[in-house]
């Protein structure tokens, strides 16, 4: 017999299986042998926390194996795919599941060369432009926190994207938790195997390879052309991500239709963890060891303009994200134990098209540019600002330790961020303060600037009427159709079955 029943049980029981499997058959009652977790998540609304869990009991009835993903060799079908992010490489990956084999093109180093590069960057300030916190193996994602919720349920198979990470050595709770994540220190290995997993079945992938432009035989894109000159012939998945802009520059110089796309930029805020588990778990000192560090999710609207709360990163660091010098960007990581002193977020406000100047599709990028290029620092030190002292916009003490190893430089960043941002975060800030009863405002956090690449802000046009004819499939989040790690995955997903429909027919 197989039963699903809901739990709500402590913590502590929680972590045990032999109390869920009592709790479970005890609620059910039948006498089960074993069970899997289909849902966690925690329930603290009350002191009284729980663990809400739905639990699939087995009686008398063998639990199911873990069932993989099986990939086919290539048999002479072969795909482009351009950048290893998540999009091209779920792309990659369900090319193989129907026997094609893609070539995978990228301009960045492998995952471990980049861990490398990245600890330049952080701890001496030194940026290469191809090999960084966005560029390389694994794309944006290989060192972000690997947070896996999404609310893009609607356009794929999310559950398949989960089980394909647990395949390639992801833990199997991500399967289950409502607010699953991986961690920057778990995501390399993983996004090794993938690799393994394409090059054993016939695929190809190509580290610093720059692709410089398409080629195109009258509407149809037939292949791609290299730094180097070299052209390589097969249809092309355009994977390439927000921060590749030279990518936008070559589209649009042939012809390609692109449109600007509204965003959200605004700041980096830190706490220490202690003070955010103790506002969500509602008790002073230490967190119970049965309960993860906890996050926060905060979204208003002031005058009528959506303010948020975005990739929050408990326990972890915030880190340089830029791909150009002149240029500063910070966004947020954390390993996946999420033991770090600190907590990170980002707090952002909506950028529409029509708050910017001019309608071209670089108008929203100019935007954001002009951002990044005020709050550069040499070496990469961010300007911040103590969270009560920006609210109050009375700059009255220095800045505060912080993970953000480049450094950070007392500015009030009433002076470095647009009016329109500054005050609708101000504004947002404060109505986050009242939802918490106000103990997120202190000043013992610092906001860190400028977070400005949370989307894309132009879109790839792919639908009716295009420009773009056939052959070209633009996917993830430079396409404009995707924001994160899983719906980047899915969009991937989704283009590798178009090329195949329209390339391979339904055969394979
Ligand atoms: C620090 C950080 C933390 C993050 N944390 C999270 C998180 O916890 N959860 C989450 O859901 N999202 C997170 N994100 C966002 C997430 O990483 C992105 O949404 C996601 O990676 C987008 O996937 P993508 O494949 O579309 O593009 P990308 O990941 O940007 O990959 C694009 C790839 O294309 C390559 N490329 C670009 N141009 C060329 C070219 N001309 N030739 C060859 N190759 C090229 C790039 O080098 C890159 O590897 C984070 C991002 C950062 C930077």
């Amino acid at each position: 017999m197989i039963r699903d029943v809901d739990i709500s049980i402590s913590p502590e029981a929680a972590a045990c299986d032999g109390s869920i499997l009592k709790a479970a058959s005890r609620k059910a009652g039948i006498q089960a042998e074993s069970f899997t977790i289909l849902r966690r998540s925690i329930d603290a609304r009350r002191h009284d926390i729980k663990m809400q869990m739905r639990i699939r009991l087995y009686a008398g009835e063998k639990k199911p194996r873990f069932q993989p993903v099986a990939f086919q060799s290539s048999s002479g079908r072969k795909a482009i795919v351009v950048g290893a992010g998540p999009a091209g490489l779920f792309a990659a990956l369900t090319l193989l599941e129907h026997g094609i084999a893609p070539i995978v093109l990228e301009r960045g180093k492998d995952v471990h060369s980049r861990l490398r590069d990245t600890a330049l960057l952080s701890q001496k300030g030194v940026l290469d432009p191809e090999s960084n916190y966005a560029f390389g193996e694994g794309g944006a994602g290989a060192f972000s926190d690997g947070k896996l919720y999404t609310r893009s349920s609607k356009r794929g198979d999310v559950g398949k994207v989960l089980r394909l990470f647990v395949q390639f050595g992801a833990d199997e709770e991500i399967l289950y938790d409502s607010h699953p994540h991986i961690g920057s220190d778990a995501l390399p290995s993983i996004i090794e195997n993938m690799r393994s997993a394409i090059l054993s079945h016939g695929g190809e992938v190509r580290f610093s390879t720059l692709v410089t432009g398409l080629i195109r035989k009258g509407d149809e894109t037939i292949g791609v052309r290299l730094s180097t000159g070299e052209e390589i012939i097969a249809p092309v998945i355009l994977a390439t991500g927000h921060s590749a802009k030279d990518v936008y520059r070559f589209l649009d110089s042939s012809g390609y239709a692109l449109e600007p796309k509204g965003t959200a930029v605004g700041v980096r805020l830190e706490h220490k963890q202690a003070l955010i588990d103790s506002m969500q778990y509602h008790a002073e000192g230490k967190r119970s060891p049965y309960l993860p560090p906890a996050s926060y999710s905060f979204v208003t609207q002031v005058s009528g303009r959506g303010v948020y709360s975005f990739c929050m990163c408990p326990g972890g660091s915030v880190v340089p994200a830029a791909t150009e010098k002149g240029h500063l960007v910070v966004n947020g990581m954390s390993p996946r134990s999420r033991r770090g002193e600190f907590a990170n977020s980002g707090i952002v406000v909506e950028i529409r098209r029509e708050d910017v100047e001019g309608d071209d599709p670089f108008a929203v990028l100019r935007y954001i540019e002009e951002i990044e290029r005020k709050c550069w620092n040499p070496g990469f030190a961010a300007p911040a600002e103590r969270l009560m002292d920006f609210i109050d916009d009375s700059p009255r003490s220095g800045v505060l330790r912080t993970t953000y190893h480049p450094g950070v430089i007392p500015t009030r960043l009433d002076d470095v961020l647009p009016p329109l941002v500054a005050s609708s975060l101000r504004e947002g800030l404060k109505a986050f303060g009242r939802m918490s009863h106000s103990r997120f405002l202190t000043n013992d956090a610092l906001l860190i600037a400028p977070e400005t690449r949370t989307s894309s802000p132009i879109r790839i046009l792919r639908d009716d009427g295009m420009k773009q004819g056939r052959g070209l499939y633009p996917a993830g989040e430079g396409a404009g159709y995707a924001g994160g790690i899983v719906s980047a995955a899915i969009d991937g997903t989704e283009a590798a079955l178009r090329l195949k429909g329209d390339y391979y027919g339904q055969e394979g």
